[in-house]
């Protein structure tokens, strides 16, 4: 019998999408970088279907490539063209199987989409802290896989602190039920650490249990200008001391993204009273002080006597704070109509942000003079969006064309500085040749060697994230 014939089986004929009309949207990539094709999409709804699907795609060696919510930005999640290779769409497994609010924990279906993680967690008072700009479409299966950031890690860390137990399908079909919610659990090695930001190389996962939180009652965000990126990094600190650490949030915002988006976006205008150079988003957040407005107020009073702050908005009403955080997640997208932006995704240690950020632009000057260089970011995990816009007036497809010249510098100087060159998305296909240069040998050979341990035939997503032999 076909191999399609015997998915059919498994999970239903409507649910093993075969023709191009149907798989479009499974095999290109957010942002139209990559493109594939494949020999089918299977949307299975169990992990006992996973599990028999993985067991035939064993037996036939057919290629498997796990799809979560397709918001990856390094093309992880897209098959090659070579129409061999099977899409296991998690869409389907959407169910929130417990909400436990002694232990704080949810125990999910691996498609469940982190908004609906979000708004399970605060209907019972509590919050699923990771909080990102795809969360509406991607899947927490696909989070835990990149192990993904966003904008509250310096405060409860990457997912991968959110993770307590996995429940995962083995690439020779087995099922692995991790589904702990121990905090404690010093059993042997932590098989669930290599899952997660495993980008679906070692396993499918089908089921986690995830951290919530109690949920802050008060929240406080200020916009402030800042006199450098230094200043920028001292006044977290400050921040932290005087608040008794309840900065939840702080991110770096150049003035070109505020002018990006008050030009390109509907609605946006500068919100600072005067032009400066460089400012910082910072959120505090409480469950029991309801006065976080004075407490921003007095930290920004010293702020301005230790010459850290120069200028400040601290907006009263809860419309006036979001429309601020609107503002920061609008500055990809503001991009766009300028033309061509060069992407990076880095991270160094915090002291040596200001640094990078120097030598980053001076050594790209000398390439590309005239760039405009578009940088922001989690500061406060020295993770930084590095992303050179075209200089005006040059052709979008020269510009694109250094991409490679670009991210070379821009990695070199940030592996010089002890820094990831994917601090948040993973490497997927996009920079997975990266790695021979930027990993020591004796982390390579490890990598090769887990991933022939748990996929000896090599099916799960071959050719992601580890470098090509
Ligand atoms: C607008 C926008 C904003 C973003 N902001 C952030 C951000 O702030 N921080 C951040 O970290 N990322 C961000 N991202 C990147 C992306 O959203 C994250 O990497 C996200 O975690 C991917 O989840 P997904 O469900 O879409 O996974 P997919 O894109 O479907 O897959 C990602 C990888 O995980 C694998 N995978 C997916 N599901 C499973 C599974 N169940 N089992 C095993 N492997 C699986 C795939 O094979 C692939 O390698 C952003 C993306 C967009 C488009």
């Amino acid at each position: 019998m076909p191999l399609i014939r015997k998915f059919e089986e498994i999970v239903g004929q409507k649910n093993v999408l075969t023709n191009d009309a149907d798989m479009q949207g499974y095999l290109i990539e957010w942002r139209d970088k990559y493109v594939g094709n494949a020999h089918a999409v299977v949307l299975p709804k169990t992990t006992e279907e996973v599990s028999s699907i993985v067991k035939l795609c064993a037996e036939s060696d057919t290629p498997i490539v796990p799809q979560g919510g397709n918001t990856s930005l390094v093309g992880g999640s897209i098959p090659f063209d070579t129409g061999k290779e099977v899409i296991l769409s998690l869409r389907r497994m959407n169910t929130i199987r417990e909400i436990d609010t002694r232990s704080g924990t949810l125990t999910v279906d691996a498609g469940c989409i982190l908004a609906d993680l979000q708004q399970a967690a605060d209907e019972e008072e509590f919050i699923f802290p990771l909080r990102i700009g795809s969360e509406g479409s991607c899947q927490i299966g696909g989070n835990i896989s990149t192990n993904a950031g966003g904008v509250q890690v310096l405060h409860y860390g990457n997912t991968r602190e959110q993770v307590l137990g996995l429940e995962v399908v083995l690439p020779d079909g087995r099922i692995w039920d991790g589904l702990s919610k121990l905090r404690k659990d010093n059993t042997g090695y932590d098989l669930k650490q290599l899952f997660i930001g495993g980008e679906g190389t070692l396993g499918i996962i089908t089921g986690a249990v995830v951290k919530m939180y109690p949920r802050p009652k008060y929240k406080q965000i200020a916009l402030i200008a800042v006199p450098n990126v230094e200043a920028a990094v001292d006044f977290l600190g400050l921040a932290r001391r005087l608040s008794g650490d309840q900065v939840t949030a702080i991110e770096l915002i150049p003035r070109i993204a505020i002018e990006l988006v008050a030009k390109h976006i509907p609605g946006f205008n500068d919100p600072m009273p005067a032009i400066y150079d460089w400012h910082i988003l910072v959120e505090l957040s409480s469950s029991v002080s309801n006065n976080l407005k004075e407490l921003m107020e007095s930290i920004l009073e010293t702020g301005f006597e230790s010459d850290l702050v120069l200028d400040a908005i601290v907006p009263a009403s809860e419309a006036q704070q979001q429309k601020l955080w609107t503002m920061r997640e609008e500055i990809s997208g503001a991009q766009k109509p300028e033309g061509g932006s060069i992407k990076h995704d880095i991270s160094v240690p915090i002291t040596h942000i200001a640094e990078f950020i120097r030598t980053a632009n001076t050594e790209l000057e000398k390439v590309i003079p005239g760039f405009r260089p578009v940088i922001f970011g989690h500061i406060g995990d020295g993770n930084l969006h590095y992303n050179p816009l075209q200089p005006v007036g040059m052709d979008k497809q020269e510009y694109l064309d250094k991409w490679h010249e670009v991210s070379r510098i821009v990695h070199d100087i940030t592996h010089s500085l002890r820094g990831s060159i994917s601090a948040e998305h993973g490497i997927g296909r996009m920079k997975k040749n990266e790695l021979t240069r930027y990993k020591s040998e004796v982390e390579l050979d490890l990598m090769r060697h887990i991933k022939s341990a748990f996929d000896p035939k090599g099916i799960l997503n071959p050719g992601k994230m580890l470098p090509d032999p």
